[in-house]
């Protein structure tokens, strides 16, 4: 069984590595480690934290059951409790998310089916003009200034307005996100 750990932050940082902690677990804190964190050098922690971007990379044990190990991988924690090396780690993670952004492109269609429904007015060049200035040309979530989009903040199918206090500037990836997140 594989399961994605949701309620864990990052609780400090050693050099370029975060140590994290599970919020609904505690007592247990996750160390860039197979091994012991200890024995580990910063360096050591650190080219494991790069590495989990590429492979999953186990960062511990769960102290209660020995055999539920604990993966770090593309920012995202797991834990799976069958022995797993981590190229099959891999390839199961790899296979979930697929499954899970195809879901939401899916749904994500299907909001925009029922966008068109309400037969979407397009917003006004003022109001284009007016959000640009004053989210001054970045995504008011991250900053970025790279493939923006002008984000009804409440849906038009919820019944949200085309004035500029429900347009927000949001760049393609944070969009995407948050329609992820409506659903
Ligand atoms: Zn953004």
């Amino acid at each position: 069984m594989i399961r994605e750990v949701i309620n864990w932050k990052i609780g400090e940082w050693i050099g370029n590595c975060p140590i994290f902690r599970p919020t609904e677990r505690k007592g247990i804190i996750f160390y860039i480690s197979g091994i012991s964190a200890f024995r580990m050098t910063t360096s050591e922690k650190e080219i494991k934290f790069k590495q989990s971007k590429e492979v999953p990379v186990c960062i511990g044990h769960d102290r209660r059951s020995r055999n539920k190990k604990y993966w770090l991988y593309v920012d995202k924690i797991y834990w799976e409790n069958d022995n797993l090396e981590p190229q099959d780690m891999k390839l199961l993670l790899d296979e979930k998310i697929k499954k899970r952004n195809r879901k939401i492109e899916k749904l994500k269609l299907a909001d925009t089916t029922s966008d068109n429904e309400v037969k979407r007015e397009p917003i006004s060049d003022e109001v284009k003009m007016y959000v640009w200035k004053r989210d001054e040309g970045r995504c008011v979530n991250c900053g970025s200034k790279i493939n923006l989009e002008f984000d009804h903040i409440i849906p038009v199918s919820m019944g949200g307005s085309n004035t500029a206090r429900n347009i927000q500037l949001l760049c393609e990836e944070c969009n995407r996100r948050k329609g992820g997140n409506l659903v």
